[in-house]
């Protein structure tokens, strides 16, 4: 639903994100290690309730945390 402008699985354009928003509360987050955490972006289908995760484009940017990602997760075998 990022990058398409319907929802997947039911059609609807009634698409919501927190994307570039100040998170309230707990911010959504994944650590990558003790001190380091992505920030995650989510897109909410509000007629189905189908919901995607994104890790924050600034994030996808930052070396540092992607380098640190790829040490504490193995890389899919295709
Ligand atoms: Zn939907």
């Amino acid at each position: 639903m990022k990058n398409a402008n319907k929802c997947p699985k039911c059609g609807s354009k009634e698409i919501y994100t927190d994307e570039g928003q100040k998170k309230r509360g707990e911010p959504e987050t994944i650590a990558i290690s003790n001190w380091s955490r992505l920030f995650i972006d989510t897109y909410i289908c509000t007629n189905c309730g189908y919901t995607e995760e994104y890790v924050r484009q600034t994030d996808l940017q930052d070396s540092k945390k992607m380098q640190k990602l790829k040490d504490s997760y193995k890389k899919k075998i295709l």
